[in-house]
């Protein structure tokens, strides 16, 4: 968390205010992280499939929606509260000791007894509302999930797609949770970003399918350099499917607090599509040409949080090391470097002229010029090199271009690599070319 903050990843929200509870901003590098991200996913999703379409449906929706989607009903934790402390906690808190609504309750924080409530349920949607007045017909909510975005739109995408069943929509977008039991930075935050796609199937397809699609996940998941030993699967008891899941994978990481889900791959039946078709009173059966055939697709879904697969990639990126040889003082030398996967780091190169003098300065900055018009890359002539190679590790930048004194005779230049400190000698007019090659895949 601190080097997130010191780099400039991640900052905590309203910071000068105090900071609002689980809510973070992404700064400049981060932003540049989570968005290679999104971008892989939708690459593969979307641009290398034939049968994914997008879609980037508005937050807000018709408060119905939710209705039909059982979020209104169901997609609430059961709380407690202390009429003492005034503390308010999830009914199944470990640190209660007793049964909450009876005498023998402990109150965690204040430790009275029999002070805490019975459990009541309380519903994760955020409220506002909509228009000029404030009452009960004006709430609306902002969406839980991206998912329903893309159910009510189903038809409208297949059709003017002209795509045929089996075939899936995809998006990226906000999702918001009032999270009563948040934390872990950017694990479990109250507004956040989901990357989901949901694939419509023939009934009776979808356990193929579904299979099918956890192994593309897993796949994705290891092409963004994650070392494996520290992914698994986790397959959802019946106590722990959501209320519109048959079935359901989760992809885990080892976080440093424990092994959690950071993508779940659910078998969501026709659970939605045949509310969505009862509440809005609208047919959503798909018409097989073929065979004349009507029916309602079975969904598969992926579904996956951009923030907390940022956390994953940083969270396996971070490495404190020693280093020795050349780059270090007498003895070794402690680094901290984020191995990030070349393509996926915010910056791809930092140009360092060596000295301010010498004609350095001014062909670095003709080098840096030339090298942004193909890449995110980062000047820095401030420091010693050794504290400026020590920047760039922290931030993930896997190459380092340095103009020494040679480079203004032969028009040559130094590229280091983050992960071997191996130096190359490149001539300045193949930079372009070696670090395209250098940062494919
Ligand atoms: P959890 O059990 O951790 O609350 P969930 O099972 O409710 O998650 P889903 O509804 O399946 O999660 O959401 C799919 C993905 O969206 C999750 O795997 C996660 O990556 C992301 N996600 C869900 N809630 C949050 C949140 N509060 N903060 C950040 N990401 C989230």
């Amino acid at each position: 968390m601190s080097l997130a903050k010191r780099r400039g990843f991640v900052f905590q929200s309203s910071e000068i205010y105090g900071g609002l509870g689980s809510v973070w901003d992404y700064g400049p590098l981060g932003v540049e992280l989570k968005k290679n991200i999104k971008e892989r996913w939708w690459r593969s999703m979307v641009h290398e499939r034939h049968d994914i379409e997008g879609l980037d449906a508005a937050i807000l929706m018709h408060p119905k929606v939710w209705e039909a989607s059982g979020h209104v009903s169901g997609f609430t934790d059961p709380l407690v509260d202390c009429k003492q402390c005034k503390n308010r906690f999830r009914a199944d808190d470990p640190r209660i000791k007793g049964t909450p609504g009876q005498p023998d309750a402990q109150c965690p924080v204040c430790g009275s007894k029999g002070t805490l409530t019975a459990p009541r349920q309380f519903n994760l949607m955020f409220k506002t509302f909509m228009g000029p007045v404030e009452d009960q017909a004006a709430v609306i909510y902002m969406r839980p999930e991206t998912a329903q975005g893309i159910y009510v739109n189903y038809l409208n995408v297949q059709q003017s797609s002209r795509q045929k069943i089996p075939f899936g929509i995809a998006q990226v977008g906000k999702a918001f949770r009032n999270e009563i039991t948040p934390g872990n930075f950017i694990f479990r935050t109250r507004e956040f970003e989901q990357m989901e796609m949901q694939f419509f199937v023939k009934p009776g397809s979808e356990t193929e399918w579904f299979e099918f699609w956890r192994t593309e996940r897993m796949n994705w998941v290891k092409g963004l350099g994650i070392r494996e030993e520290k992914l698994r699967w986790h397959q959802h008891g019946p106590d722990e499917l959501a209320h519109y899941a048959k079935d359901a994978y989760d992809i885990q990481y080892e976080f440093p607090f424990g092994w959690n889900e950071f993508e779940g791959i659910h078998n969501r039946t026709d659970f939605d599509l045949s509310n969505h078709q009862k509440h809005a009173g609208k047919k959503l059966e798909y018409l097989d040409p073929k065979t004349n055939e009507k029916f309602l697709p079975y969904v598969v879904e992926t579904s996956a949080g951009a923030d907390r697969t940022t956390l994953v990639v940083l969270c396996d990126a971070y490495r404190e090391e020693e280093v020795r040889g050349e780059e270090a003082a007498e003895g070794g030398e402690q680094r901290v470097v984020l191995k990030l996967k070349p393509s996926l780091a915010p910056l791809k190169a930092a140009v360092f002229p060596l000295v301010n003098k010498e004609g350095m300065p001014e062909l670095a900055h003709r080098i840096h010029d030339d090298l942004r018009r193909h890449f995110n890359v980062f000047f820095d002539d401030g420091g010693s090199i050794g504290r400026r190679y020590r920047r760039q590790d922290e931030a993930g930048t896997p190459y380092g271009v340095t103009i020494d004194g040679q480079s203004t005779q032969d028009q040559t230049v130094t590229v280091r690599d983050r992960d071997t400190l191996k130096q190359d000698r490149v001539a300045t007019g193949k930079l372009v070319e070696y670090l395209t090659q250098k940062l494919a895949g």
